[in-house]
């Protein structure tokens, strides 16, 4: 099963998309966490991407596009994959359909997460993880036992380089500027699934388990 995961910046992606992973057994293919890790070992990709990066703005369609070409490329198409964060313009998404075209695949459902941008505004900024384990944290919704300390290995929290206000706020305008299109393209073949990510964790996943129903 081929997935997508929609939704504004802060509005749960990650966390869905882990509990979908694991449950469905497929890979993640986040181009965020793809681009981060390039600019993180300074590869001549990371070193374009992270100008962009660093304003909030979106990265050149030619270098994600090539990211998941390659990606895909080279990787066991039997597993299925929940793309998160990709494709994020209606270029991307046209040139995402000959990618899949050319490789056999397609895109069995759009799991689109709905939520007000004052609540992702308040989830992002207080938006925490730990760097040495990864444990994230939010310091208004889930905050450390003690402030700014990793509760599983004491480790100083870190926060996000484009979660800040002014960053945040560019992300969010982007993604409402391209978001639309993008949904549109995909309800004409009937796949995008409306997910209310304004409720609890157990509640948002278990409707978007409900969606995927007699999706093989
Ligand atoms: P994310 O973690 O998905 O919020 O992505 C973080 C940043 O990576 C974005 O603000 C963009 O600068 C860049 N990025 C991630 N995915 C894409 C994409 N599909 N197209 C362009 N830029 C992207």
């Amino acid at each position: 099963m081929n997935l997508l995961i929609i939704g504004a910046p802060g509005s749960g992606k990650g966390t869905m998309s882990d509990l979908l992973i694991k449950d469905y057994d497929i890979d993640h293919i986040s181009t965020g966490d793809m681009l981060r890790n390039a600019v993180a070992s300074k590869t001549p990709l990371g070193l374009q991407a992270k100008e962009s990066m660093d304003a909030g703005i979106l990265v050149s369609d030619e270098i994600v596009n090539g990211i998941i070409s390659e990606h895909l490329s080279n990787c066991d198409k039997s597993k299925g994959f929940l793309f998160d964060g990709y494709p994020r313009t209606l270029s991307q998404a046209e040139a995402f359909k000959e990618i899949l075209n050319k490789l056999g695949m397609k895109i069995d459902a759009v799991i689109n997460l709905e939520i007000a941008d004052e609540i992702v505004t308040k989830r992002a900024l207080g938006r925490r993880t730990c760097p040495k384990c990864g444990t994230a944290y939010n310091i208004y919704f889930l905050p450390p036992k003690v402030e700014n300390k990793c509760d599983v290995c004491g480790n100083e929290l870190v926060t996000r380089k484009d979660d800040n206000a002014e960053s945040f706020k560019v992300r969010l305008t982007e993604f409402h500027k391209n978001v639309k299109p993008i949904i549109e393209y995909y309800e004409k073949d009937g796949l995008v699934k409306n997910i209310n990510a304004d409720q609890t964790i157990e509640k948002q996943y278990a409707d978007i388990k409900k969606s995927l129903e007699g999706i093989q």
